[in-house]
This record gives C-alpha cells, sequence and structure tokens, in this order.
C-alpha cells in the first residue's frame, strides 16, 4: 500500500499533524519509535503556557494529544524509522524499520529533539544513579537533598524551580553572568530562597561511587570548588534527531532542518514539523502549529501531484 503521507514521530507535532491529516481524510500513518506518545513533553512536570489550559501536566497533555489523534483515527505503530530512500524519482518515500518498510507519497519529519550531554568525567557513568536530564522525572528521588542544576535557559531555570519545591538546596550553575531563561522564571528564581545563582561557572566532573556524591566546577578565573550534592541535573539545550534525513536533506549550521511556516523543505514532499526545523521558539503551541501547517501543505502537494 502507498499511504498519502505518513507522519514520523509523535510528540505533539506529529500528533496535531495526525489530527489535521485525519480530518482532511488523508490515508495516513505515525510511525512512533517509543512505547509511548507525547513525545518530551511526557518528561514535563507542568506545562502552564500552552493556551486555553492554565496549568497541566506534561505527561497528561501529551495522553490527552494522543487521545485526540486517535479519537479522529488515527493508525499508529510503535517502531523505529531506521531509513528513508526514494523511488520514482522522489514520487514515492520509502521508510524501512526493522523487518517492514512503509511507503507514502508525502512524509512528515516530526521526530523532534533530545538533550544535550555535558561531556565531562563522571556524567555517563553516573547517568540514573544522580545524574539526570529530566528534572521532573527525577526530582522527587532527591526531597530534601542538595542539588545542581547545570544550564541558562528556559529549561535549566523550569528545573531548578520545580526542583527548589522538594529540595534543601538547588545550585543553578552557568557558564555566563546572566541567565537566557524568560524574565518571569528569572523573577521566581530570585523569589526562591534555596536557589543559589552560580555564574561563570562550568561543571568539570562528577565524582561518586554507586551515585553522585560531589561535582568540581571551575570559573572563568580558573578558581575550582567542590560542590557536595546529591544530583546533577544536566539542562544545557537539545539536539535535533534528524540522523535520518542528514545525507537526504541539507542541515543549517545547528543541525535542524530548514523550512518555514509551510514547513516545506527542499525535497519535495518532505516537510519538516516541530522542534527538528528552523525556528525561532521551539515550544508545544508552535509544535502543534506546524502540525497543522504542515497537513495543509502535503495537501496542495498531493493535489498537484494528480
Ligand atoms: C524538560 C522540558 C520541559 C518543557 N516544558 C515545556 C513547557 O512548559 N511548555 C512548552 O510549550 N514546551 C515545553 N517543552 C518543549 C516541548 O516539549 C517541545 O517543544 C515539544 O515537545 C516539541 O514537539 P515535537 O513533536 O516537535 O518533538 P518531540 O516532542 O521531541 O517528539 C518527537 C517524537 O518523535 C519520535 N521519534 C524520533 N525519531 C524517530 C524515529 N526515527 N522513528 C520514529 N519516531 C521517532 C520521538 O520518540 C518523539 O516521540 C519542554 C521540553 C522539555 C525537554
Amino acid at each position: 500500500m502507498v499511504y498519502d503521507l505518513i507522519i514520523i514521530g509523535s510528540g505533539p507535532a506529529g500528533l496535531a499533524a495526525a489530527i489535521y491529516a485525519a480530518r482532511a481524510r488523508l490515508s495516513f500513518l505515525v510511525l512512533e519509535k517509543m512505547p509511548l506518545s507525547g513525545g518530551q513533553i511526557l518528561n514535563t512536570y507542568e506545562v502552564e503556557n500552552y493556551p486555553g489550559i492554565p496549568t497541566i501536566g506534561g505527561f497528561e497533555l501529551g495522553m490527552k494529544l494522543r487521545e485526540h489523534a486517535e479519537h479522529q483515527g488515527t493508525e499508529m505503530i510503535h517502531i523505529e524509522v531506521r531509513h528513508i530512500s526514494l523511488e520514482e524519482q522522489g514520487r514515492i518515500k520509502v521508510l524501512y524499520t526493522d523487518g517492514k518498510e512503509y511507503r507514502a507519497r508525502t512524509v512528515i519529519l516530526a521526530m523532534g529533539a533530545k538533550y544535550r550531554t555535558l561531556g565531562i568525567p563522571g556524567e555517563k557513568e553516573l547517568t540514573g544513579m544522580g545524574v539526570s536530564y529530566c528534572a521532573t522525572c527525577d526530582g522527587a528521588f532527591f526531597r530534601g537533598r542538595k542539588v545542581a542544576v547545570a544550564g541558562g535557559g528556559d529549561v535549566a531555570a523550569e528545573d531548578a524551580l520545580f526542583l527548589a519545591r522538594g529540595c534543601e538546596k538547588v545550585y543553578l550553575i552557568h557558564r555566563r553572568d546572566q541567565l537566557r531563561a524568560a524574565g518571569v522564571l528569572q523573577e521566581k528564581l530570585r523569589a526562591a530562597e534555596n536557589v543559589e545563582l552560580v555564574w561563570n561557572t562550568e561543571v568539570t566532573r562528577v565524582n561518586g561511587e554507586e551515585h553522585v556524591e560531589s561535582i568540581w566546577t571551575r570559573k572563568k578565573d580558573g578558581t575550582e570548588q567542590l560542590l557536595e550534592v546529591d544530583g546533577l541535573f544536566i539542562a544545557v539545550g537539545n539536539l535535533p534527531q534528524t540522523e535520518l534525513v542528514a545525507k537526504l536533506l541539507q542541515l543549517d549550521e545547528t543541525g535542524y532542518i530548514p523550512a518555514g511556516e509551510n514547513c516545506v523543505t527542499e525535497l519535495p514532499g518532505v516537510f519538516a514539523a516541530g522542534d527538528i526545523r528552523t525556528k525561532q521558539l521551539r515550544q508545544v503551541v508552535t509544535a502543534v502549529a506546524d502540525g497543522a501547517n504542515a497537513v495543509a501543505s502535503v495537501q496542495e502537494y498531493l493535489y498537484k501531484m494528480i
């Protein structure tokens, strides 16, 4: 069978695309490599910036998006797409998974992003034993303890605030002298009594045998300090999940897929939606907007193909 559309990834962008594709009565399929749909938002404690829903748990929002897509009749298969090739002068896209191939006239790439590592000694060895990339997933294990967060953007600030609710002390360690995080988050950080901002400093090593016991930090002037913490939360940005298309498409200098609001890429019939594309703001609200726009572009492409 050749589908009108295959959506790769079922985060907010992929699920919004599924809702729009179902309503457009396209024959389509969603392929998702994880056992649960929802993408990064599943690991988010609270979402307070999705218009119309003042506060919702990230997991709950992910589940609601999935339910909505399924309610519209979305067919979802939990399998990883490992390779894409083109047939019939690019008119047919072939998606290879372990054991099965899927064919479609159009593809929406909605594979999102994943966390970046620091690459310091002890980080890999102690991941899951005090080193975490998801405060909302692991924060509860550190109730009443001392922890550090490395980073300076929105996610680092949110993580520090979330951890401050249950931890005795939170160090927010940033290599510059000011945060990139939104003003409202910075205000909350300054108001939190158990958050200490550590400026111009990098984490250089994580120490511990069976779990994190301390971290070494280094200031810009070279001063080193040992901080006794039970956990290190790393929030230093995301990596776009573009390996699958790195040979098919030209990526931008930071590895994202160049595509505008219409999600059209340089490859006819291939569209990029959500965190994976070059854009100003990577959030649920922009990801779901992309999902809708991508399907509008798919319809236009299919219409011209006939
Ligand atoms: C800790 C944290 C807190 C956040 N807080 C907020 C917030 O409060 N508000 C907000 O608006 N946004 C928040 N975000 C950002 C938001 O989660 C993302 O912008 C959004 O999830 C992007 O959606 P997406 O669909 O583009 O990608 P993703 O959510 O990354 O989903 C991509 C999906 O594609 C799948 N996939 C990848 N490769 C393949 C493959 N080869 N085959 C099959 N499937 C594949 C992945 O498994 C994943 O399910 C937060 C993010 C994080 C990490």
